[in-house]
């Protein structure tokens, strides 16, 4: 996966940031943080990050949206779950991770190839309520385009050949699961929900 560079220019502080990041739905844990560090020695995929979960955390309160946005941390998290069994604090940093990896998308920095495959994820599971791997392999590939198809075609092959040949990418697409209309009105009112800011 092609990497980003940081920003080397002079940094911005963007005094709001901080308080769009705090109306997240776990965004006001962020200010629990104490800096102390566990998350950073706990973190699976530490090393693949720009930043660690800690320095992240002090780039929003201290209002480095570009920084911020254009580091590929939040996008290499495992979702392994060690930061948040070992918070002193009880900061779910998973769960903020993946409400950043949502604002992320709604601010348009889709460019990553993880934004991509999250997007055609979720398309996937909302057009059936299940997942079908042909087409989530077709969605992602449409969007990334042609030097990646070729690119991942050669480095895969094999293990997509094994796949296949393990029924795990079916070129049939399965049928929706019973009661997917509902499951679309219990998402959409979570949603509205959120956005009044209830449940918190
Ligand atoms: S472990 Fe928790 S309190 Fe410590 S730096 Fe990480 S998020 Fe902050
Ligand atoms: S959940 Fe994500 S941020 Fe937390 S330790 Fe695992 S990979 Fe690192």
């Amino acid at each position: 996966m092609t990497g980003f560079n940081v920003s080397s220019g002079p940094l911005k502080y963007d005094t709001e940031f901080a308080k769009e990041i705090y109306a997240l739905e776990n965004g006001r844990h962020i200010k629990k943080c104490m800096q102390c560090g566990m998350c950073e020695v706990s973190c699976a995929t530490r090393k693949e990050m720009d930043y660690s979960p800690r320095k992240m955390f002090l780039l929003m309160r201290t209002g480095q949206r570009e920084e911020f946005f254009n580091s590929n941390t939040m996008w290499m998290c495992s979702t392994c779950l060690m930061c948040k069994a070992r918070c002193p604090r009880g900061i779910p940093i998973v769960d903020v991770m993946h409400d950043l990896k949502c604002y992320a998308i709604s601010e348009g920095y889709t460019e990553r190839p993880q934004a991509t495959f999250y997007q055609a994820f979720w398309t996937e599971i909302w057009n059936r309520g299940k997942m079908f791997e042909g087409g989530l392999v077709a969605r992602y590939y449409l969007k990334r385009g042609w030097k990646e198809i070729r690119k991942d075609a050669f480095e895969m092959k094999d293990f997509g050949m094994d796949m296949m040949k393990h029924g795990r990418i079916p070129l049939k697409p399965p049928k929706s699961i019973k009661g997917l209309q509902d499951v679309h009105k219990i998402v959409e009112k979570a949603k509205a929900q959120l956005q009044k800011g209830e449940d918190r």
